[in-house]
């Protein structure tokens, strides 16, 4: 499935870049979580976006859903999980991936902090993928740190295809089979000498070689480590355009002021900034 542009991020931003990408004719796709599950949709009242005060924060996100819709922006539901730069775009969700000839970051900021041992262990024995990493722990001991309504599945998968899965989360999540050994725990360390060897679970040691941390935001220099921050974000040009070819931000993840305004703002130059790439590249 090969697209003009990808936006990673269903929220303000991204859907602004969709639909000014969609008014150049370029076609769009929104790869982002359930909107109905974001921060935003929980705010009681969005007071100061311009014109429409009354607004919750479902209200608005629906709205600008169904611009967004009718526009024509097509949408898949889901964590991305990967990213590849080579001949454009790659983006893996689940075990499907989706490819646009230019991209623009809206992931919004991530509100939860790594786990000790996360950064350290990354590529050698912490994932954030089981479908791109599952085959390397065929046969060996494995944690799934979930904290997604899909994690249960990735798990479920895991073990399909022959890697000895524990499970861990602050409770049991519904829809983890019986037979998955399940460790309650809030605190989580990822231990290993070069590679990973274990992690520790409120203090007790679970050997394992892999750990997959199942979030449902990751840090967009995780899927993307050539990208460049100042103070945590990404650093954007006027024209949203990121140090990487392609590769346009906008909204929370570019920093402060974190504004639903801002962010559709930004949402729409990075939109349109992403179709004169993709036209002078064919010109
Ligand atoms: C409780 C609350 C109240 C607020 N009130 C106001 C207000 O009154 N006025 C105002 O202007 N602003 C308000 N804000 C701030 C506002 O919500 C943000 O500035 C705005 O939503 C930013 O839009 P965004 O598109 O950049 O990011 P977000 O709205 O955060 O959207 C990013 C989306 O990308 C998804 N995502 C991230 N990583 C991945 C991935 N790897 N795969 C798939 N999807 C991914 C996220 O789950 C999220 O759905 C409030 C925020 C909160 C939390």
């Amino acid at each position: 499935m090969n697209y003009d542009v990808i936006v990673l991020g269903g929220g303000p931003a991204g859907l602004a870049a969709a639909v000014a990408a969609r008014g150049r004719n370029k076609t769009a796709l929104v790869i982002g979580n359930r909107w109905q599950d974001s921060p935003l949709a929980k705010a009681e009242k969005i007071g100061n976006y311009l014109g429409l005060p009354a607004l919750s924060g479902y209200e608005l996100l629906e709205e600008f859903h169904r611009h967004a819709e009718s526009a024509g922006v097509e949408f898949v539901v889901g964590r991305a999980t990967s990213l590849m730069t080579w001949n454009g775009f790659s983006v893996t969700v689940g075990a499907e991936v989706y490819t646009g000839g230019a991209l623009i970051l809206s992931p919004g900021v991530v509100r939860q902090a790594k786990f000790p041992g996360e950064q350290e262990f990354l590529g050698r024995g912490v994932s954030y993928c089981a479908t791109c990493d599952g085959m390397l722990y065929r046969g060996k001991d494995v944690v799934v740190v979930g904290r997604t309504a899909e994690a249960p599945e990735e798990a479920k998968y895991l073990r399909s295809i022959g890697c000895a899965v524990t499970y861990t989360a602050p409770k049991r999540p519904e829809g983890l089979p019986e037979d998955v050994p399940f460790v309650p725990a809030k605190q989580v360390e990822i231990c290993g000498d070069g590679t990973v060897t274990s992690v520790r679970l409120d203090g007790a040691e679970t050997p394992c070689a892999c750990v997959f941390v199942l979030r449902a935001a990751l840090a967009p220099t995780d899927l993307l480590p050539a990208l460049e921050t100042e103070n945590g974000y990404i650093r954007v040009g006027r024209d949203m355009s990121t140090g990487v070819e392609g590769v346009f931000a906008c909204g929370d993840c570019t920093g402060a002021p974190l504004q639903v305004a801002k962010a559709v703002g930004e949402g729409h130059v990075a939109g349109l900034s992403a179709c004169e790439y993709l036209d002078k590249k064919q010109a």
